[in-house]
């Protein structure tokens, strides 16, 4: 019977962060090729690229021996990828003075880095510099781990677990302080081999790298849904909504005058119609000008929109014709609204218009039933009725549409 041995030590494990590594900078490289990515994913990469370059030059220390520079290097890189990393969730978590908090770090880095720096050249002494090192990297991890949580204003799907997977990484850490400070010579064979804390910190590494491609891609993918929604959003808002003024067009009207029509209804309410039609305003453009016209239509918009009721819904449905769908409204109070709107626009006086006076005929309907398409008919034909007895007035439509006439 054959028995499967093996075993792990940095020597093996190195090569396979490195490939890990490389096929993590690689994948969000395409990512960014194909697809829009926001502040943090470029910074996230570029964290992925120095684990791979700290990870080369450990590779490299290990062959070409504890060359200052490559030590100096190699635990530089360590750090800066911890600071990418702060910066890179910190972006995706829109964290507050993020660019200052970063600096702090870079500080603290070229700190750090000038004391390893300093005891390569000066003193040589593995366990103090493993120990500093230990340290600092703590320090960063609890700073990824703690602070952006808590600092944090957008949570997006997978932030925190990546931010709470440094605590891990700081507690390694500890356990390998404890190590250096237990273990009475501390030599560059246990760097080499790594001992079981230095084993399962790079396993827990190999780990959470991929954790870190699976977040930035989730995270990424949010915020292209969110865009998307907004976009939407946006485009809905414009096929609803008339360019010139700013009110609601024909579609808003079908869509929103249908919807408060319906309301009304199902509470056993009426609902009205009133449409209007500003008088001789070819006049307006033959005289004014075309742009006087339509600054005309915008100051009338203006007014109208600005006297609404909560629940009424304005809209222009053409050229200078425009509707009001008020819901909760008897035949009556109808009639008097329209007259409202009606000295209102009689007596304001639009600046365009150096003076002249504005007047618009007015028709009504009203109904508790049917739909909206039917009571605009019949208001039509009440404006249509205005302008032929002599414009500037109101008409109420007596056609078909209240349940009670019906039944009377
Ligand atoms: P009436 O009293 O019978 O309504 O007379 P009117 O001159 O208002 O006649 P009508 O309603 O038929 O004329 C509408 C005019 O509105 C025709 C068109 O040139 C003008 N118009 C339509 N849309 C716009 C626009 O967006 N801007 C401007 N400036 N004029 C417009
Ligand atoms: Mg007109
Ligand atoms: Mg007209």
């Amino acid at each position: 019977m054959s028995s499967l041995s093996f075993s792990l030590n940095l020597g093996t494990l190195f090569p396979v962060l490195l490939a890990i590594t490389l096929v993590r900078v690689l994948a969000m490289l395409h990512y960014a090729s194909l697809r829009r990515v926001y502040p943090g994913f470029r910074t996230l990469m570029y964290s992925a690229l120095m684990v791979f370059s700290g990870v080369g030059l450990l590779l490299l220390r290990a062959w070409a021996g504890e060359l200052p520079m490559l030590v100096f290097l190699s635990n530089m890189a360590m750090l800066v990828q911890g600071a990418l990393v702060y910066h890179g969730l910190g972006q995706y978590g829109r964290v507050p003075r993020l660019r200052e908090r970063t600096r702090q770090n870079c500080i603290f880095i070229v700190l750090v880095s000038s004391l390893q720096l300093a005891d390569v050249l000066i003193d040589p002494n593995m366990e103090r510099r493993v120990l500093v090192l230990c340290a600092a990297a703590m320090f960063m991890s609890i700073r990824i781990a703690v602070e952006l949580p808590m600092r944090g204003v957008r949570i997006l799907p997978g932030w925190r677990i990546m931010c709470f997977s440094y605590l891990v990484t700081a507690a390694l850490q500890v356990l390998r302080a404890y190590n250096v400070l237990t273990i009475p010579e501390f030599s560059a064979l246990t760097m080499q081999t790594g001992g079981v804390i230095g084993v399962y910190a790079i396993l827990y590494r190999i780990m959470q790298g991929s954790l870190e491609l699976y977040v930035v891609f989730a995270m990424n993918s949010a915020m292209l849904e969110d865009d998307l929604h907004a976009a939407t959003a946006r485009i809905e808002h414009m096929a609803q909504t008339d360019a010139l003024t700013g009110v609601l067009n024909r579609r808003g009207l079908e869509l929103l005058g249908a919807e408060a029509l319906r309301t009304s209804f199902l509470a056993g309410d009426s609902a009205a119609v009133v449409m209007f039609d500003l008088d001789r305003f070819k006049r307006v453009n033959d005289t004014l000008g075309h742009a006087a016209g339509d600054e005309l239509l915008r100051g009338v918009a203006a007014m109208c929109q600005g006297s609404l009721r909560e629940g009424d819904v304005f809209a222009r449905y053409g050229g200078e014709e425009f509707v009001l769908v008020a819901p909760r409204t008897g035949e009556r109070e109808a009639v008097l609204l329209a007259e409202r709107l009606r000295v209102a626009v009689e007596s304001a006086l639009f600046p365009v218009m150096a003076g002249e006076r504005v007047t618009a005929s007015f028709g009504v309907a009203s109904a508790d039933q049917g739909g909206l398409e039917a009571l605009l008919q019949r208001a039509d034909a009440a404006l249509y009725a205005a302008k032929e007895s002599g414009r500037n007035r109101v008409e109420l439509s007596t056609g078909p549409g209240l349940r009670r006439e019906a039944a009377a």
